[in-house]
């Protein structure tokens, strides 16, 4: 998110918006991190934070204080999408999905079978799956296809580490069908369990039922030596640094997908040369879950 000078910084407006409309804004601190990430990692939520500074920025200087102010909480709900359909023409309206194959894979997996019972799925906003984890934006899941998409062809390999409710493991198996191989690894095991009956529900089934996807509960930093070399790596949590094992189970000519840092995240595009030398590049901040030990995730949960 690029803040032209006068701008305030996203975390202004976080906060900005916490004091003025406490409701709109989620207690958990982890989802807190996610609100942030989708207000500020793509054109879609850049649009959504420009729009909501310039409401913050009419407001009356009382609103400051504890109360809730209708007229945003009004703002944040009447984008609200109600069927994964229209979620999916919305993110392409917004030129964050770009390609015909990426949209039609995230119009087949319902992003509804993917979220807890009584969450609002068709919104593009992260969401708490318990375990001091989230299912990510659907902006996000977006970005990352459109960023392996090269790498998600017919017959070729992915990694999802840190793979949560199987959402995207379930769009990587579809992009690269029943002759390539998506693989999920999830540390919490009943994020696993649950993240099996998901695709178990959507159009995924049959590739897990014939094995070209699969979950495993494992700590993802060690990513899966079974299946590697990988032509496309996802990572949904973020890494300190980059996980040696993950740069060696990438194939000469793969993509990774990582975001890196602690507090403030780069999402950064690692590509492996057929040479096997290593280009990395930015391509927009991020606010994810740590990738980190279970128990440290676990803590205080
Ligand atoms: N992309 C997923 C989940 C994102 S949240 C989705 O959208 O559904 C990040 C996930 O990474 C969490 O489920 C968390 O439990 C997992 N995680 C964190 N550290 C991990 C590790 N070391 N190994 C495996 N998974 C990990």
């Amino acid at each position: 998110m690029m803040n032209s000078p006068g701008d305030i910084s996203p975390n202004k407006a976080m906060s900005a918006l916490r004091l003025c409309s406490p409701r709109l804004l989620p207690s958990n601190p982890h989802l807190h991190r996610h609100y942030l990430s989708s207000l500020s990692s793509s054109p879609f939520s850049s649009s959504l934070l420009s729009r909501s500074l310039a409401t913050f920025k009419k407001l009356p200087r009382s609103c400051l204080g504890s109360q809730p102010v209708l007229g945003m909480e009004h703002f944040w709900t009447r984008g609200s999408l109600d069927k994964n359909k229209t979620l999916v023409e919305h993110l392409q309206q917004y030129g964050v999905l770009k390609t015909d194959k990426v949209a039609e894979v995230m119009e087949t997996i319902d992003r509804g079978l993917f979220v807890p019972h009584g969450s609002a799925p068709y919104v593009d906003s992260p969401m708490s799956i318990g375990y001091n984890a989230t299912i990510s934006a659907p902006h996000m899941h977006a970005t990352c296809l459109e960023l392996l998409k090269d790498n998600l062809q017919p017959g070729m390999r992915a990694l999802d580490v840190g793979s949560g409710t199987g959402y995207l493991t379930a769009c990587f198996a579809l992009m690269v069908g029943p002759q390539g191989r998506s693989v999920g690894i999830e540390h919490i095991p009943e994020l696993v369990a649950a993240s099996i009956e998901n695709v178990r529900r959507s159009a995924a089934a049959q590739l897990l039922k014939d094995g070209s996807l699969s979950l495993h509960v494992a700590d993802g930093r060690f990513g899966w030596r079974e299946e590697a070399p990988y032509d496309a790596i996802h990572v949904g949590a973020a890494a300190s640094e980059i996980p040696q094992a993950l740069l060696e189970q990438l194939k000469p000519g793969g993509r990774m997908v990582i975001p890196v840092g602690d507090f403030f995240q780069d999402l950064q595009v690692v590509a492996k040369k057929p040479d096997g030398s290593i280009t990395i590049h930015t391509e927009t901040s991020v606010r994810y879950v740590p990738l980190t030990s279970r128990s440290a995730q676990l803590q205080n949960y």
